[in-house]
């Protein structure tokens, strides 16, 4: 859906009706027995206690900056306003930034900062403020979210997430968030128990991207092909399709509609998780990591258009990912119904 005019954030109503004040004060209660996602802990993050995300009262950001190697409709012309948090709740073993999800890299950041960090974003011409692993930094990012606004913040905000939330904090972002980047991860409860410690992501995730699209619904872009609102979904292809590709892109189809778009991604890779073993055996320091992240990019991802109706594959999308690791190269090939969301890759 295309429409024009400015960028109008959604948490400027609720910043005016005072709920966004309401919203960071109900948010920062919660950390004083922290079940803002799924893993549960209850302990007590005002008090600087940490569990399996490794953050306390604050947040941790490992950098700030105009990205431009996200999604067309994200990066437009002027980069999309991107902040890392550090740390993460769902810690995939191939995680590509895994020095930053894993190792930690990045330093505590206070409110005021972190409220600095989106108004410099604003001044540098982003489009949007693009929040990458928010899951378990949410109240501390409505904290900030309410001084930057009182400042002059007017950018859309991107909640780009595992999934991994918790529908608690969703609700706490309702109204606030414009657009929802969830990266759809595994379709397998085995899989998911396999590789991020989490048998109960795939049901969880279907429960928060119901609720995201809920609150956003799809994806509206402006005349300048620039997302202002709306759920864009992401999915990693792996080999031997452990993520559960054509099961996910069925679900999507049938909830959320054929409109709905997803951006199939390629650059799975599986080294880093090696790196970290030898970490924590005392082979290596977290230093040997830097610089590691971006072997997948060897990989390559073939999206065929549905055939012509006259052609007997009519029905189906073809995608073909070579992986090229350093441990093995694999061909992995999905038959997507063609009667599900608009697929892209990376662009
Ligand atoms: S946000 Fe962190 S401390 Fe809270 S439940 Fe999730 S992993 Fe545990």
């Amino acid at each position: 859906m295309i429409k024009r005019g400015k960028p109008h954030p959604a948490y400027l109503e609720l910043w005016q009706s005072r709920e966004l004040a309401r919203r960071v004060e109900l948010g920062l209660k919660k950390l004083a027995d922290c079940a803002l996602c799924p893993r549960n802990c209850h302990v007590n993050r005002s008090e600087d206690k940490k569990r399996v995300c490794r953050t306390g009262r604050y947040a941790a950001v490992s950098s700030h900056f105009a990205h431009f190697g996200e999604e067309r409709c994200l990066r437009g012309n002027h980069g999309s306003g991107t902040i890392f948090f550090s740390w993460c709740n769902l810690r995939c073993v191939f995680c590509q930034n895994y020095a930053i999800s894993w190792a930690g890299e990045g330093r505590s950041t206070k409110p005021e900062e972190l409220a600095e960090m989106m108004l410099e974003l604003q001044e540098e011409g982003c489009h949007n403020i693009n929040l990458v692993t928010p899951e378990h930094v949410v109240p501390q990012i409505l904290e900030a979210l309410l001084l930057a606004v009182e400042h002059g913040l007017r950018l859309p905000l991107v909640y780009n997430t595992s999934a991994y939330d918790s529908l608690d904090s969703l609700r706490l972002m309702d109204g606030i968030v414009d657009i929802y980047m969830p990266d759809f991860k595994f379709w397998d409860p085995e899989n998911a128990r396999r590789y991020a410690k989490a048998p109960d992501y795939p049901e969880t995730a279907r429960s928060a991207i119901k609720e995201m699209h809920r609150q956003v619904g799809p994806l509206v872009i402006d005349a300048h092909g620039v997302a202002l609102r709306g759920v864009l979904l992401r999915h990693l292809i792996m080999p031997g399709g452990v993520a559960g590709t054509q099961e996910i892109m069925n679900w999507i189809g049938c909830e959320l509609g054929t409109g709905a778009y997803v951006n199939l991604m390629a650059q799975y890779q599986a080294a880093l998780y090696h790196c970290f073993k030898r970490v924590r055996n005392g082979q290596g320091s977290p230093e040997s990591l830097k610089g590691r992240g971006h072997i997948g990019d060897h990989n390559k991802v073939f999206l065929a258009a549905p055939r012509t109706p006259s052609s007997a594959s009519a029905s189906l999308w073809f995608v073909r990912v070579t992986f090229s690791v350093p441990a093995f190269t694999a061909v992995t090939r999905v038959q997507i119904p063609s009667g599900t969301p608009n697929l892209f890759s990376r662009l």
